[in-house]
């Protein structure tokens, strides 16, 4: 951990580091610079300051007895009043960590109502569930999970913490993370327990180009987000029973924000969870097309994934991209026109139950791997299904 520090005697208050700073983190006090909550360490106080008096100094850290810490917790996290098919997804690959760790799995929910949900997470295989419910959870606040999040772990100590890499779990991961003093790998595509029994978090690191493994040996918990789509949940068994553990609300836990209104927004797709998919590629043409494939996929009620290139051109936007660098998704049909399946494309769509490939390329790689196999014109292909379907 880094401080800095202001050495009062060499300070003459000329002012410089004030101008430098870009987060206001340094005022004046008695003719004296002082330095508040909003610094960054960012140093550009350091390289300004004519004075020399500005300093930042390692703080060389007690270092925490890790040895005591056991379990894997997964964050269950619940939204418009329903658990989210990643938490599920996080219990699947949890479950099996547990039982190579020989250890038990936790499903943490925060939640106004949880009775029922906490069955499902036991069903989806957690040993236990720790529930903190209030209507204050009725909507998920950052500040509020936090605070209640590292009571828990304060309170209970587990070795490993995974979160979905969704908004919120993206959002409230680090503030856990940052207060707990503990190290957090985003947006992991596996996880694998090492000989030491440490969690290697594995994720793609400089645009896709490489796999970076990390591991966390000094601080617990080791911590991981993880997106949809990529872990498979195990199957869902009622005769499975757990322990639900009831963690009171902190009386003093107060929110200085009131979510008034919710309201999705239709632009704001989430691939992973489309049960129909129709996934465009370069052998679309033209831009122009596009419109064709949002034709056919409101007919059908698809959503729509377009590969890398199409995002680079500008043909479509990135939410829409499908594949290791985009999102990985799982629908039960998914609908491939004029995409080659390179392996980077193929990495994200390994898990749909089935495919139909459109390509004028009989040799196309995505043959490879589809169910159904039309050799074929895509735009041609896309006008007879739209008229098919309007009639
Ligand atoms: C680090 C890295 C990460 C990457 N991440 C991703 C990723 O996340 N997602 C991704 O998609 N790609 C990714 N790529 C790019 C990937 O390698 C391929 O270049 C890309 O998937 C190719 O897209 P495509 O199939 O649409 O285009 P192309 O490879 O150009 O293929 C177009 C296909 O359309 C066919 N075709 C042409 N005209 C027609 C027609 N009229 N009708 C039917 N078929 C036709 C052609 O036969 C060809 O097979 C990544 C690459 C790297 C290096």
């Amino acid at each position: 951990m880094a401080n800095l520090t202001i050495n009062k005697d060499l300070c003459n208050g000329c002012g410089v580091c004030i101008n430098s700073c870009g987060n206001n983190a340094i005022t004046l006090d008695n003719g004296k610079a002082i330095v508040n909550e909003n610094c960054i360490l960012c140093g550009i106080c350091v390289d300004s300051c004519p004075c020399n008096a500005i300093s930042i100094e390692n703080i060389s850290q007690p270092t925490k007895d890790i040895s005591n810490s056991s379990g894997i917790w997964v964050f269950a996290e619940v939204s418009q009043g329903k658990l989210l098919p990643v938490g599920f997804e996080l219990l699947g690959k949890g479950r099996a960590l547990a039982n190579q760790k020989k250890c038990s799995l936790t499903a943490v929910l925060l939640s106004h109502s949880s009775e029922a949900m906490a069955k499902e997470l036991i069903y989806a295989g957690a040993d236990d569930v720790l529930i903190c419910a209030d209507k204050d959870l009725h909507d998920l606040r950052e500040e509020l999970c936090t605070t209640i999040l590292c009571n828990m772990i304060m309170a209970r100590n587990p070795e490993i913490l995974l979160f979905g890499a969704t908004a919120f779990g993206r959002s409230v991961a680090p503030r856990v993370a940052a207060r707990i003093q503990t190290g957090l790998t985003a947006d992991c595509t596996m996880l694998e327990i090492d000989d030491k029994g440490l969690l290697r978090q594995t994720r793609p690191a400089f645009g896709g180009n490489i796999m970076a493994t990390i591991i966390c040996p000094k601080t617990r918990p080791q911590m991981a987000t993880v997106r949809s789509g990529i872990m498979e949940p195990i199957h869902r068994d009622t005769t499975r029973i757990g322990k639900i553990v009831r963690v009171p609300f902190p009386s003093k836990l107060k929110t200085k924000t009131k979510i008034m209104e919710t309201r999705l927004n239709k632009s704001t797709l989430n691939l992973a969870d489309a049960k129909a998919l129709i996934v465009v590629g370069k052998g679309i043409g033209s831009k122009k097309n596009m419109a064709l494939v949002n034709q056919l996929a409101d007919l059908i009620g698809a959503s729509v994934g377009v590969s890398r290139p199409l995002v680079d051109a500008g043909w479509s936007e990135y939410k829409h991209q499908v594949g290791q660098t985009g999102a990985t998704v799982a629908p039960k049909v998914l609908i491939s026109l004029g995409v080659s399946g390179a392996i980077q494309h193929l990495a994200g769509i390994y898990r749909a139950e089935k495919i139909i490939a459109v390509n004028t390329d009989p040799d196309a790689p995505i043959f490879g791997v589809c169910h159904y196999k039309i050799v074929a014109d895509c735009v041609e292909i896309l006008k007879e299904l739209i008229e098919i379907y309007k009639k």
